[in-house]
């Protein structure tokens, strides 16, 4: 059986999230990004109709029930929908964020989204019953956004995109979020989008949209193309600055002020078989330090490292040391 529920994983955004992949290994997206940390798409879609194949509501509910029985709904802050690939590519993802409010509806929905199928009616309906919708804006410059976030091909151009999203906020009654990326490069020819130009272009297109919520990100594990480097707090603060400038009814949220509720963690004995299925299903979607993995499973890190040591050695995961530590990612 595939696993389309994992976590709860610690997440800067939204606490404890309780992840749903709606697309499933290999990465299926419209996107191509260059900080993407689970490597190349494989599956390059540009839309609902090409996934294959597709998960059913049904399996999805069966697996979200027995989930929430062995972890309690204590433990989670959110249900989110994200996983290996973009979910609106799921055509049954309306009928999916139905089926979960209906389960447990006292906990929120969220849906992490690349922006690329918003301009799709039914993609706008299927995300409207959401409590939060995080949109992906890494630039509104067609060049940056070609060069960040290489769409294929019939993805339509980041105008277009925009306007979507507005379109989406003025029938949505739940919270409207941008997840912004924001990358620097050794490659002196890459266009970044921190400064100069694509930096104005993309501040205008955010005080077009006038979100509720701001997610200003900066890649911090491994990415996919390894000339791409994280910016430093001092950007991240010029570039904070100049979006309250225009947006100041948001709250723009960093990555680097943890919001992880360490307090609600339950510390938990559970078998190795189990924790290492536990650990290859969040590796699988995205690399995480021993400390990470330890937030997200409720369980000792010194038993995690040991693990992960073992599964390292027998060639399960693989290690990746960069500036914040070592990180463990699945060996597909
Ligand atoms: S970062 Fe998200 S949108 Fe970009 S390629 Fe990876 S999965 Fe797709």
């Amino acid at each position: 059986m595939v696993n389309i529920v994992y976590g709860p994983v610690p997440s800067w955004r939204l606490g404890r999230s309780l992840g749903i992949d709606a697309t499933l290994l290999p990465k299926a997206c419209t996107f191509d990004c260059v900080y993407c940390q689970l490597g190349k798409t494989i599956r390059k879609l540009s839309s609902p109709k090409e996934l294959n194949p597709v998960i059913g509501v049904e399996e999805l509910i069966k697996q979200l029930e027995r989930k929430i029985e062995k972890v309690g709904p204590d433990s989670i802050d959110f249900i989110t929908f994200s996983g290996t690939g973009e979910p609106t590519l799921n055509p049954n993802i309306g009928n999916m964020i139905s089926a979960v409010k209906r389960l447990i509806p006292f906990k929120p929905v969220a849906v992490l989204t690349n922006s690329s199928l918003v301009y799709l009616d039914e993609v706008r309906n299927a995300l409207s019953n959401a409590d939060l919708v995080s949109f992906k804006l890494d630039a509104a410059d067609q060049q940056t956004f070609e060069e960040i976030n290489r769409p294929v091909a019939n993805i339509p151009n980041i105008k277009e995109i925009i306007e979507s999203i507005k379109k989406f906020k003025a029938g949505h009654h739940g919270i409207l979020a941008l997840q912004i990326m924001l990358v620097d490069s050794i490659k002196p020819d890459f266009r970044v989008n921190f400064k100069g130009e694509a930096l104005n272009c993309l501040i205008e297109g955010i005080a077009e949209i006038q979100p509720d919520q701001i997610q200003l990100n900066t890649p911090t594990r491994p990415v996919m193309e390894k000339h791409i480097k994280p910016v430093n707090s001092t950007i991240l603060s010029a570039v904070e600055e100049r979006i309250k400038e225009v947006t100041p009814e948001s709250e723009v949220i960093r990555v680097d002020e943890e919001r992880v509720p360490l307090k609600s963690i339950k510390r938990e004995k559970k078998p190795i078989e189990e924790l290492r299925g536990d650990i290859l299903a969040l590796l699988k979607r995205r690399p995480c330090r021993a400390v990470d993995i330890s937030i997200a499973l409720g369980t000792e890190k010194r038993e995690i490292e040991a693990i992960v040591r073992s599964m390292v050695k027998e060639g399960v995961i693989i290690e990746i040391r960069s500036e914040r530590g070592t990180y463990y990612t699945y060996s597909s």
